[in-house]
């Protein structure tokens, strides 16, 4: 049976996808740009948590659901602290913290519009930038545009 824990400050999920130590203010534009609004997935939300190592953080918890790699890329270039735990049967059976690749493709459009990935068969492709501890910077890698949002 499950027992309380006091890293899991909300109520428990059977199968799915915890987000842990998202970086404040993140979770929300993070459920947002992964377009986590069907009703077939509830959603657990926990904003300004306390955190031994951050401060404070964000959590999500996502019942019944899988993320894809490029999902991860998303919330990896939004929140770089972020830890994943795979949930079954209410226990943790998969702890990964994300990781950046020094190139990441197809996550967002480039936002010049004059860029060829927007008017040609190109995928657009960023390439870090900087790399801080709660946020990270993107440019293209064609048009070498830094990126500012990256949209669903
Ligand atoms: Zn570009």
């Amino acid at each position: 049976m499950f027992t309380e824990n006091k890293t899991l400050p909300i109520s428990a999920i059977g199968q799915g996808v915890v987000i842990d130590h998202i970086t404040v203010g993140q979770a929300l534009t993070i459920i947002k740009l992964l377009k986590l609004s069907s009703p077939d997935h509830p959603i657990m939300l926990g904003l300004n948590l306390p955190s031994v190592s951050m401060g404070a953080k964000d959590l999500i918890k996502l019942e019944e659901h899988t993320l894809s790699d490029k999902e991860y890329d998303k919330i990896a270039v939004l929140s770089p602290n972020a830890t994943i735990n795979i949930i079954d049967d209410f226990k943790i059976i998969e702890k990964m913290k994300l990781e950046l690749p020094d190139k990441i493709a197809d996550i967002t459009p480039c936002s010049n519009s004059r860029c060829v990935t927007n008017y040609e068969k190109v995928k657009s492709l960023f390439v870090i930038n900087k790399r801080g501890p709660l946020a990270i910077q993107l440019r293209c890698y064609y048009c070498r545009k830094q990126l500012t949002q990256i949209s669903p």
